[in-house]
């Protein structure tokens, strides 16, 4: 399977962190029944349900889309040496996948124009940080990060609040917007020619999803406003981390609505397998199409 894809004229690879089955579905899915659940393992089995321990299969990435002038990287996971002592399998990772995937781009942190976080959750801003002398510093030295305002905005006072109960955000959000190399922005802002931003909010408060290409060669990167391709069977099926189950619910049946019968990629943070597909009319809902 091929990591690396065409949109247009710009070019996306996929840098993986981790694969792997990570939670069980009736917790990870809380409005999810059972009997629910047993009508769809048929499909959702063995890719995106593991067989073995029937928990959710989860892939953790980051895209990276190359432009003509700018290579812009989206969603940064989870990172090395970060302390997340309530993730087990994230807690102090110390793995050189993600630094090997990345060369296997031809590009290194040094290249990265800019870095475009969909949400400031644990698993998306990990690597924008690295441990530099016991300090906390950018991994991408000459990249802007760009945050959404109201989702910066409710994290930083989240962390005023509680502080030390959300790590990622002290180590690796905050110690960005100290060193000034964050460009805070719309949810509905035009980064660059070909790359917009678009509000999907529900997930997190300012979630965005990044639209890039042009009309008849473009692609969506949804971020994680779909964890499983149950949620396009049920657009309304929250996810447990979710500000706003509903609004989440109303930003996939808006996005994939207009998804639905075209040729727009849709490139998903969390499938495994190739992690981006086409949408169709499935009853209620939509089906997604793996390509
Ligand atoms: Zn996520």
């Amino acid at each position: 399977m091929s990591l690396t894809f065409a949109v247009g004229d710009m070019t996306v690879h996929r840098v993986i962190e981790m694969e792997a089955p990570l939670f069980d579905p009736l917790t990870f899915f809380p409005t999810l029944s059972k009997e629910v659940l047993d009508e769809n393992l048929p499909w959702l089995r063995p890719d995106f349900i593991d067989p073995k321990t029937g928990e959710v299969v989860l892939c953790i990435q980051s895209y990276i889309v190359r432009t003509k002038h700018h290579n812009i990287l989206i969603d940064s996971c989870v990172g090395n040496h970060k302390d997340r002592r309530s993730r087990p399998f994230w807690h102090q990772m110390s793995s050189d996948r993600y630094e090997r995937g990345l060369a296997a781009t031809g590009l290194t942190m040094a290249d990265i124009d800019f870095v475009m976080c969909t949400h400031l959750h644990v698993d998306h801003v990990g690597w924008n940080t690295r441990l530099e002398n016991g300090r906390w510093v950018p991994s991408f030295p000459k990249a802007k990060y760009v945050f959404a305002d109201r989702e910066l905005a409710f994290w930083t006072d989240r962390e005023k609040t509680a502080p030390g109960e959300q790590p990622w955000i002290t180590d690796s959000v905050l110690p960005i917007v100290e060193a000034k190399r964050h460009e805070i922005v719309k949810s509905t802002h035009e980064l660059l020619d070909g790359v917009s931003l678009i509000p999907t909010p529900g997930h997190t408060i300012d979630h965005y999803s990044v639209r890039i290409g042009k009309p008849g060669a473009d692609a969506v990167i949804g971020g994680d406003m779909i964890h499983s391709p149950l949620q396009a069977r049920y657009p309304d099926l929250g996810m447990r981390a979710d500000y706003d189950s509903a609004e989440a619910g109303r930003s996939r049946r808006s996005l994939f609505g207009g998804l639905c019968d075209t040729s727009t990629l849709l490139c998903t943070g969390h499938f495994p397998g190739t992690s981006k597909g086409r949408m169709t009319k499935w009853g209620d809902g939509f089906r997604f199409n793996p390509v």
